[in-house]
């Protein structure tokens, strides 16, 4: 039997937080799966360049300025996706960040970061996205959570309290719409060399996080786009639901 290496031909993607990191890998392993790609995230020059990577291999791309604490941000990036990219098959909801630290003397705006961006901008993408797919019988919403979302930890409430979030809010909309052909995914993954831990408020904690991502062989991005395109290019009679990835010699 000969492997089908684009599976993903004639679909459409959209990826939030798509500058850096686990989104901008999945990006291009979506688009190397032969998907059409919206990228979105702030950063406008991290997108360009990512832009001009995915159409020298030959991608159909969209470039969203997309910040996903702006509801109405978050409606036009579905609408402009499905209108210039044709449709939209599969969203992954990645865009996050983990500001993490003690719950006693933080800094609330970093909990209203970690809340708008992590819990509310799943929540207004999936929004946006979601009567369409169950209109057209099909799609997948791939939301990517963390370890964080299953092991509460001292220094990581909020973030903990965010991945939470969208592990509620994903089984729940699994059970709302998975009759309709439409699948829920959660990406779990631990610790990843990102960007992630660079913007860190509290010291210590940024100095704890870095320490224990140089302590073991971490995770890369790729291997998180990985197990993206496992749970897309599943047969639609197959959903996997969850899908938690940890280095190795992470043990918790
Ligand atoms: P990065 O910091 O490299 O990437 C985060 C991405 O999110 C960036 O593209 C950033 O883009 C985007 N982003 C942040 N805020 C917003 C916003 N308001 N609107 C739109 N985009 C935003 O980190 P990772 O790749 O590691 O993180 C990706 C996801 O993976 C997050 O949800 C994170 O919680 C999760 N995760 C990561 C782990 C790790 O160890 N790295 C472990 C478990 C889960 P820009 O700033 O340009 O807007």
């Amino acid at each position: 039997m000969t492997e089908n290496t684009r599976p993903l031909e004639g679909k459409v993607a959209l990826v939030t937080g798509a500058s850096s990191g686990i989104g901008e890998a999945t990006a291009v392993a979506l688009a190397e799966a032969g998907a059409a790609v919206a990228i979105g995230a702030r950063r406008r020059d991290r997108l360009d360049a990512l832009a001009t990577r995915l159409r020298d291999g030959g991608a159909r791309v969209l470039q969203l300025d997309l910040d996903v604490t702006d509801e109405a941000q978050c409606t036009a990036a579905v609408a402009r996706t499905r209108e210039e990219l044709g449709g939209l098959d599969v969203l992954v909801n990645n865009a996050g960040v983990m500001l993490l630290g003690v719950i006693t003397g933080a800094d609330p705006e970093d909990w209203r970061r970690m809340i708008d961006t992590n819990v509310m901008g799943v929540m207004y993408m999936t929004h946006a996205a979601i009567e369409g797919m169950v209109a057209q019988g099909s799609g997948d919403i791939v939301n990517m959570s963390s370890v964080a979302g299953r092991q509460a930890r001292v220094g990581a409430g909020v973030y903990n309290a965010s991945k939470w979030a969208v592990n509620a809010f994903s089984e729940s909309l699994r059970q709302e719409v998975t009759e309709r052909g439409v699948r829920i995914g959660l990406v779990e993954p631990g610790a990843v060399a990102t960007e992630l831990t660079d913007h860190i408020t509290q010291a210590d904690a940024k100095a704890g996080a870095q320490k224990m991502y140089t302590e073991m062989v971490p995770l890369q991005a790729d291997d998180i786009a990985r197990a993206v395109l496992y749970l897309v290019t599943q047969p639609p009679h197959v959903a996997v639901n969850e899908v938690l990835v940890r280095p190795t010699a992470q043990q918790r």
